[in-house]
């Protein structure tokens, strides 16, 4: 195979991971999954937290490569400004026996030079440590001795208040002691990434828990292509590494689960709906959960995103902020719903209007029904925290809330084309023929949340009214699905 193929920060840590995903990356690159809109939404953030930190150092030169391919340029600048003392360089690149790094700042202070890469997240996982040994190896193995090597990562602790304060927002850790220890460590990994590139098959590993670990593969759609139809796959109440054992045992297909998970009551259940290829439903239960729900109902949801940089005064970095809800309400068995939905201004805090918003059109006194309240309580609780004099309204609006997930996640109703899945997208098309989220632009809940979070940055108006429109259309859908779901289980018993 290519036996002159460069190797990277990332290549070597995908490798850490599978060695087949880092030949397929470097083979068959087409080959990956596409990059979805939250996988985007990360990079982005990372970029944007990236260049925050540049502010804690200001005055460097950024010697970034105009494309991931040419880098000798970057280099070639990094070695000047290290020649001429220059005391800050952003990106600077490094090459050693063919493995690139770039670090994200390094800094020149009274004589000794200080490594700091930007991580958007409040602990130093084991990836960021084995990053940080890769990069240490080549920039000391390059000639430039290191002082200290420090991960600056986001303080849980810190609270806006006013301008960011990124001395506070900021937290920087010496990893030096740990990444020298890796070194023996890393020396192997490019040994054994430089063997597999210079083969000329791909290297035959099965499926397994690497696939997710500590990174979902972006070659999933390559190697799992075929196997997500598997039976085994497709039952709820086993877990992903049991499925996985399953599988690589050879068992595939339903009739060959071993007895020990048909005990799971979950697994008996959904394992006779897919042997019979029909809805297996619980009249009685689901009669007793329906009993306990009157008229008028509202079908209510909410999307929160979750900011990495704090935006508005009194937040934490990450903190979950809530921006849009829909609401559909019936007053009477047969009426026709009304629709309410809020979606924040992506310029300001949009936590009072949401409160205000949501306890106006939740007056009435009646029900409210939610797909898994978890979200929603906890979301009006932080709300409550925050607006203490509507708490008591707030208290009411739980009290009245009903978890619609209850039926699924009990298996009073399933179906087998749910797959083991108890979301609504799942649910809607097995009850309501003809709905589904097919033709949505926003897929999901996580979507929603990545979309939102971009809008705050986006300047091209037209774009910004476009993904509100969908993000309306979306969690509309959210809610009408409800209703549509509670008015056909209904009509089972
Ligand atoms: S999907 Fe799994 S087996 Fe395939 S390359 Fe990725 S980690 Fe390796």
């Amino acid at each position: 195979m290519a036996k002159t193929m460069s190797l990277s920060k990332s290549t070597l840590i995908r490798g850490l991971q599978c060695q087949k995903s880092l030949y397929l990356y470097k083979t068959a690159y087409n080959q990956r999954d596409k990059i979805d809109k939250v996988q985007q939404q990360i990079f982005n953030r990372g970029h944007r937290i990236g260049e925050l930190a540049q502010k804690l150092f200001p005055g460097g030169r950024d010697v970034s490569p105009p494309n991931p391919y040419s880098y000798d340029a970057s280099i070639a600048a990094t070695t000047a400004l290290i020649s001429l003392n220059f005391p800050v360089i952003y990106e600077a690149s490094f090459k050693y026996q063919g493995v690139l790094v770039a670090l994200d700042m390094l800094v020149l202070k009274e004589g000794k030079w200080y490594a700091y890469e930007v991580k958007s997240s409040f602990k130093i996982s084991k990836t960021y440590l084995l990053d940080a040994a890769i990069q240490y190896h080549v920039i000391t193995k390059s000639g430039l001795k290191l002082e200290d090597f420090f991960i600056l990562h986001l303080d849980s602790n810190y609270i806006k208040k006013g301008d960011l304060d990124l001395n506070k927002l900021f937290k920087a850790t010496s990893v030096l002691e740990e990444i020298v220890e890796k070194q023996p460590f890393i020396l192997e990994t490019i040994k054994q990434a430089t063997h597999t590139l210079s083969q000329d098959t791909v290297p035959d590993i099965s499926i397994g828990k690497h696939c997710f670990k500590p990174y979902t593969c972006d070659f999933k759609g390559y190697c799992w292509k075929g196997i997500a139809e598997n039976q085994i796959f497709d039952i709820g109440g086993i877990n992903l590494d049991e499925k996985i054992e399953l599988y690589l045992q050879g068992k595939q297909k339903i009739s060959e689960l071993p007895e020990l998970f048909l005990e799971r009551e979950k697994v008996k259940l959904q394992s006779q709906a897919l042997q019979q290829e029909k809805a297996i439903v619980n009249t009685e239960l689901l009669k007793q959960f329906y009993n306990k729900i009157q008229y008028p109902i509202y079908f209510f949801d909410l999307e929160a995103f979750q900011s990495a940089i704090p935006l508005f005064d009194g937040t934490a970095p990450f903190q979950n902020i809530p921006f849009q809800f829909s609401l559909h309400f019936i007053e009477k068995e047969g009426d026709k719903p009304i629709h309410f939905e809020f979606l924040a201004n992506e310029s300001e805090d949009p936590r009072k209007e949401f409160l205000d918003k949501f306890l106006e059109f939740t007056t009435i006194t009646g029900q409210i029904l939610v797909f898994n309240t978890l979200m929603e309580i906890g979301t009006l609780n932080q709300l409550g925290q925050l607006f203490p004099e509507r708490m008591k309204e707030i208290k009411d609006r739980i009290n009245r809330m009903v978890d619609f997930e209850i039926p699924f996640k009990d298996n009073y109703y399933y179906h087998p084309s749910m797959k083991g899945s108890y979301s609504l997208k799942a649910i809607l098309p097995t009850l309501v023929e003809g709905e589904d989220y097919q033709n949505l632009s926003v897929k999901d809940g996580q979507e929603a949340m990545a979309i939102f979070n971009e809008l705050l940055y986006e300047e091209d108006k037209s774009k910004i009214e476009f993904w509100r429109q969908h993000l309306l259309e979306y969690c509309k859908m959210d809610t009408w699905a409800l209703l549509q779901v509670f008015l056909a289980l209904k009509k089972l018993i």
